[in-house]
């Protein structure tokens, strides 16, 4: 079995691996986020932070130039002058120890009609816009102002004695306050500006002033993508330079004329990165840790369940070629603590094969029975038909390799019937077996005797030199069948028929072998039994014409080619018309008159007689009738019966119901048997005759002393009339032998208180010997041939007169059959 297939480990891997790795998404975009956001958080508090230093210095810085200012006017009592001229001078005294000290780079001092009173430098625009704003809101006023590096400018106003205002005006260099800022925050800055609109790279970012240039403009070199100045303000820029990270955030210093001074705060964030990476490396490697022991746990867990499956399935053909203990053997089981429902398939499947086992041992013991049954025959034990068919096949087959000859002998019990009828089946099968044993012992060992059905049984000789050796074994049979067979009180004399049929051709059908074996016993048979007769050719022949004959007049009845013509029967002394012997005509349409001596011995026993034997019973009543009417009222109708028609149990009903039908006695008619039909089979002849002698037929035995009739069953039998043989007849006058036979034939048979009918009769010679002789009725051509039933009638008219024949006229041939006398 190589079914291909995905374990259940496997499967069950892929669904665990699937939800972890589900998980494992779903924690760390959590994660990620939180990452994210924690880094958002940090720079944003890194701006917030940046923004509270930065006004924290810038006020300490404005403080501080506050406070000397104060102390600075009140020692010059400047509120208590009138004008502001020493203020003017002594500022300008003062202006190294500000530039030194303060880091004061320029003062202005202006009065309230915008006259300068004192300046160390020019007088831009920030400045008088940051004067002018002073004067309107009289407070101090400051901005960052960055014209070429950046400066706080502090603007506060000064009153003199008499209230009159100036604004003092001074800028400071912020640079210190970017080392205060790196101190204070521990990173560096710088100060950069940014076009409008710009990006924070080396092309279009100018750094003003740094607390490390280098870092500064080597980080700005770097021109990194998405760098643009609203996204940078927003959320800050990283950048990796050599193995450090760098975070820089943006606070506003001052933005003019499309120019933005910035600073910048460069945060290392190469710890926290190194952190972060750090972080998401143990994510991934405990989530692939976890991966691997999950599979290998899995995998243990289930591949010995698996392992127990494929050994269980591998198993289990065991069971359909029927190695039970075989698959018993297999090792399914465990300790029954930890038994799962593998144990109980296990189980299961084990209580399965002892089931399969003796289910097998019904089947095989049931298909011996059936085999037995199938090949023998369950009363006499012997080989059957079936097992008959296959040996002879085989011994067939093996003509060519062993160079000899098979024979078939076709038996079949005589008069088995008549036992069986009278003794009972169970006799019968007793007598059966008795006979089976008798044929079983007749041959050799390596041949075989079987039943073929019924009283029929079947030889098949195998490696034979020749036909002898067939015939041999027949002898034998025919010996055995000798002996009488005893059962109980009653001795049964049993004697066989048999057909041989011997071939040496391989390419004989066995089929063909039995029947050709049948043909031959039926000759054996109707040769009067206990013999054996050699199948050829013509045998074959014969029945092949009979089955078309029967073919025939199975039609020729439909179509009433049939008809009869009757003979008269005139008594020898008084010339008075006795009555006739009916004969059988058929007018085949291609063939022409046929004789009943063509067919009627040819179709003796078939079926197809007998129901032909009833038309032409029945036909004679009807001439019978036509008779009467014609005037002739004690007239006698012979009727021929076949062997077979009188063997039928049905003909006493049959003639019967005619009487009645017809409204006449038994008295009008004669049956005819020969002494073969006769001595076939005796007891029931006479039985039969018996019944039909109460209701008044009477009977004549035909063709007499041709057959084995001798004076002893004549006595036995309700006989009536005797007709001697036509043979004897016409050779009576010139062969003293036949003349010595009817004249002692007749003299017996008065004897006996019987009727002598003499037939064949063609010359007055013989009539008037057989009437010299006490012969009581002539029948033959001198008087008339067969006439033809539908020229009865102008036939009596012409040959008789109130029943009796007038002189007989010259011998015509038959006309009826078509032969000459
Ligand atoms: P069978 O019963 O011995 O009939 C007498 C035969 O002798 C008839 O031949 C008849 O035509 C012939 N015959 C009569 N007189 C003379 C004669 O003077 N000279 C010569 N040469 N022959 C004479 P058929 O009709 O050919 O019948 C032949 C046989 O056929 C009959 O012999 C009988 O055994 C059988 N048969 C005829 N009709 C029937 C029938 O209806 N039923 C049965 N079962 N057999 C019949
Ligand atoms: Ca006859
Ligand atoms: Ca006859």
């Amino acid at each position: 079995m190589n079914i291909k297939f995905v374990g259940v480990p496997t499967k069950l891997l892929v669904l665990i691996v699937s939800t972890l790795l589900l998980l494992a998404v779903g924690f760390s975009s959590l994660s990620y986020w939180r990452l994210q956001a924690d880094y958002q958080e940090f720079q944003q508090n890194n701006i917030v932070q940046g923004q509270v230093q930065v006004n924290l210095h810038n006020s300490i810085l404005r403080t501080k130039i506050t406070v000397w200012l104060e102390s600075f006017t009140d020692l010059i009592q400047l509120s208590q002058q009138d004008d502001f001229s020493n203020l003017a001078l002594q500022l300008e005294k003062q202006y190294d120890a500000l530039q030194l000290h303060l880091n004061v780079e320029d003062i202005w001092l202006v009065d309230e009609k915008q006259n300068i009173l004192f300046a160390t430098n020019d007088f831009p625009a920030v400045v008088q816009d940051n004067i002018a704003q002073v004067f309107r809101l009289q407070e101090p006023e400051h901005r960052i102002y960055c014209p070429q590096s950046c400066q706080l400018l502090l603007s506060l106003p000064l009153l003199n004695k008499q209230g009159d205002m100036v604004v003092v005006t001074m800028s400071t260099s912020l640079v210190d306050m970017l080392f205060a800022l790196k101190t204070t925050l521990d990173r560096d800055v710088a100060v950069i500006r940014i076009p409008a609109n710009g990006e924070i790279n080396s092309s279009s970012a100018k750094v003003i002033s740094a607390s490390n240039m280098r870092l500064t403009e080597s980080l700005l070199a770097m021109n990194k993508p998405d760098s643009a100045l609203n996204q940078v303000l927003a959320q800050g820029l990283h950048l990796d330079l050599e193995k450090n990270s760098y975070l820089i955030n943006l606070l506003t210093l001052s933005e003019q004329d499309k120019q933005g001074f910035y600073l910048a705060l460069i945060d290392d964030v190469t710890a926290y990165k190194a952190k972060n990476d750090a972080y998401q490396k143990r994510f991934i490697l405990s989530l692939s840790l976890i991966f691997s022991l999950l599979a290998a746990f899995v995998y243990f867990i289930s591949s010995p369940f698996t392992k127990r499956l494929l050994l269980l399935s591998n198993a289990l053909p065991l069971l359909a070629q029927k190695k039970f203990d075989q698959f018993r053997q297999v090792d399914l089981k465990r300790p029954r603590m930890f038994a799962d429902e593998l144990d109980v398939l296990a189980h299961s499947s084990e209580e399965l094969s002892f089931e399969l086992e003796q289910l097998n041992l019904v089947v095989e013991q049931k298909t011996k029975e059936l085999e037995n049954i199938a090949m023998y025959d369950l009363l006499t034990g012997l080989p059957n038909r079936n097992m008959l068919n296959y040996q002879l096949r085989k011994s067939l087959a093996n003509i060519a390799r062993h160079k000899s000859g098979v024979a078939v002998l076709f038996l079949d019990l005589d008069d088995f019937k008549k036992v069986n009828d009278s003794n009972g089946h169970n006799i019968g099968d007793k007598l059966l077996i008795q006979a089976a044993e008798r044929v079983r012992v007749s041959v050799g060992e390596l041949d075989l005797a079987s039943r073929f059905g019924g009283d029929e049984f079947v030889i098949v000789l195998s490696h034979l030199n020749s036909v002898d050796d067939a015939i041999e074994v027949a002898e034998k049979v025919l010996l055995q069948f000798k002996e009488s067979i005893k059962l109980g009180s009653n001795i049964f004399y049993v004697s066989t028929s048999i057909g041989i049929a011997y071939t040496e051709s391989a390419t004989e059908k066995s089929d063909d072998l039995i029947s050709h074996a049948d043909i031959a016993m039926y000759e054996a048979k109707d040769n009067g039994g206990g013999q054996y007769h050699i199948y050829h050719q013509e045998m074959f022949q014969r029945v092949a014409h009979r089955v078309m004959l029967e073919g025939e007049v199975r039609q020729a009845l439909a179509k009433q080619q049939f008809s009869l013509s009757l003979q008269p029967q005139i008594c020898a002394k008084t010339k008075k018309l006795y009555g006739f012997e009916a004969l059988l005509r058929w007018q085949h349409p291609e063939r022409g008159m046929i004789s009943p001596e063509d067919f009627i011995p040819i179709l003796e026993n078939s079926q197809h007689m007998i129901e032909l034997g009833y038309w032409i019973i029945r036909r004679c009543f009807e001439l019978v009738i036509s008779i009467k009417e014609y005037g002739l009222e004690n007239i006698r109708i012979a009727i021929n019966l076949s062997a077979g028609q009188f063997m039928d149990a049905n003909l006493p009903h049959f003639l019967n119901d005619l009487l009645v039908e017809f409204s006449l006695t038994a008295k009008n008619f004669e049956l005819e048997l020969t002494e073969q039909t006769l001595v076939k089979d005796m007891d029931h002849t006479i039985a039969m005759m018996e019944s039909l002698k109460v209701i008044g037929f009477s009977f004549a035995i035909d063709d007499f002393g041709t057959g084995y009739s001798s004076l002893a069953y004549l006595k036995k039998m309700p006989v009536d009339v005797i007709k001697i043989d036509k043979s004897f007849i016409f050779g009576m006058l010139e062969n003293h032998s036949d003349f010595q036979i009817i004249t002692s034939t007749i003299a017996m048979v008065k004897n006996l208180g019987l009727t002598v009918v003499a037939e064949g009769v063609e010359t007055q010679a013989q009539l008037r010997s057989l009437t010299e002789n006490d012969c009581d009725i002539i029948q033959g051509y001198y008087y008339s041939k067969p006439i033809p039933e539908k020229d009865l009638f102008t036939m009596l008219d012409k040959q008789t007169t109130k029943g009796y024949w007038k002189v007989a006229k010259k011998i015509e041939p038959d006309l009826s059959t078509g032969k000459s006398a």
